[in-house]
């Protein structure tokens, strides 16, 4: 069985004698640099000169320089800048820096993974993911609550990679709520496919298959939005709470039968091949590869799936019901007051 970690099995004192360079205040980067720094433990952020997240971690107290410089002074590397730029950072600032015996600890194993960062050796490569955004890392760890993450060992030089990574892990909260061992090739993998072919990918175009499918056959747009896209969060929220079974408890035995006896036809063989095909790009590169091209090349399929998806007329239905709604008035007004009007 996997081995989940908690507090007991890790000492952020392991880390009295290390700086933590922490690269990034974005999402991850200020989350893990204030969470650490109130553990306790020696934090340097690592901004690029002109940065625009500079301000803010200044005024949250912590020390601000270069990525080069904060790599230099730390014993520790925190790498939580954007994937896609991970690799530039390390070749220009990391790399040049790293000394022997250093810990260089990611929380997404992307770039170690399909070999857009190699390594030196003697350095210890780990990686610690909070399995949630930052913002949440950091509500958690001031309310006295934990983040659930992953731990990987992906080089283990000094042979205390896993206590070092398990002092961070502790540092920022995720021991709290248990940590579960994983490899780097697994998180990666599972990662990808998760946000593909389930998460991100799979559920929008589930969504908006639905609804084409109901306005298609004559159906008013409001009401195939509420059906396929509004009541997917009551839906999902009891599958969080109690699996499945608390949500076909929840429905009618109307919508109980209906769902097992069609739920499969549906989403059938054909789509359970699709996937296999989403993993297998996954695993053998081919994903990666065009995802870097696709970089290299100014983004352009990315930028025309982003407007496309943008012009489905669902968005345009739901920003109008959204604004009708009561149930979005408490998001309507926090996105007013963040906007500066
Ligand atoms: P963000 O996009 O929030 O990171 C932005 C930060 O990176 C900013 O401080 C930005 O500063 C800095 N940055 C951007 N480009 C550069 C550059 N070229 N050189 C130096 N600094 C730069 O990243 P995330 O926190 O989302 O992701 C960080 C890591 O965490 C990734 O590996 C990601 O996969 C992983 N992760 C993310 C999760 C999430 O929910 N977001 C969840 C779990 C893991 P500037 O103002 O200079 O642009
Ligand atoms: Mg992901
Ligand atoms: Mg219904």
């Amino acid at each position: 069985t996997t081995d989940i970690y908690y507090d007991d099995d890790a000492d952020v004192s392991t880390l009295d004698d290390d700086t933590v360079a922490v690269l990034g205040y974005g999402s991850q980067g200020h989350a893990h640099a204030l969470n650490l720094h109130e553990s306790d433990i020696d934090v340097v952020v690592g901004l690029r000169e002109n940065s625009s997240s500079r301000s803010a971690a200044e005024a949250d107290g912590l020390t601000v320089t270069t990525p080069a410089d904060a790599v230099s002074q730390a014993s520790y590397v925190s790498v939580l800048v954007p994937d896609t730029v991970q690799p530039a950072v390390y070749e220009n600032a990391i790399e040049p820096n790293l000394e022997a015996g250093d810990t260089l600890q990611f929380a997404h194993g992307l770039n170690i993974h399909y070999n857009q960062i190699q390594p030196p050796e003697g350095v210890d490569v780990t990686m610690v993911a909070p399995k949630s955004p930052g913002h949440l890392v950091r509500r958690n760890y001031e309310n006295d609550e934990g983040t659930p993450g992953l731990l990987a060992i992906y080089q283990d030089e000094s042979g205390d990679a896993q206590e070092r990574a398990l002092a961070y892990a502790k540092g920022i909260g995720c021991t709290r709520a248990g940590v579960i061992e994983t490899t780097f090739r697994e998180e990666v993998e599972s990662d990808l496919f998760g946000e593909q072919a389930v998460l991100c990918g799979g559920v929008t175009s589930l969504v908006k298959h639905g609804y084409e499918t109901l306005v298609d056959a004559g159906y008013s747009p409001e009401i195939a939005y509420f059906e396929c896209l509004n009541e997917l969060k009551l839906i999902v929220d009891l599958m969080y709470e109690g699996g499945h079974a608390e949500m076909w408890d929840s429905v009618s035995d109307t919508a109980e039968y209906g769902g097992l006896s069609r739920g499969d036809r549906i989403v059938d063989e054909n789509v359970r091949e699709n996937m296999e095909e989403t993993l297998e790009e996954i695993q053998n590169g081919e994903f990666t590869r065009e995802w870097i091209l696709e970089n290299q090349s100014g983004r352009p399929s990315y930028t025309q799936l982003r407007q496309a998806e943008k012009n489905h007329e669902i968005e345009e239905v739901g920003e109008r019901l959204r604004e009708l709604f009561a149930w979005a008035e408490e998001s309507n007004e926090s996105e007013s007051a963040e906007g500066a009007e």
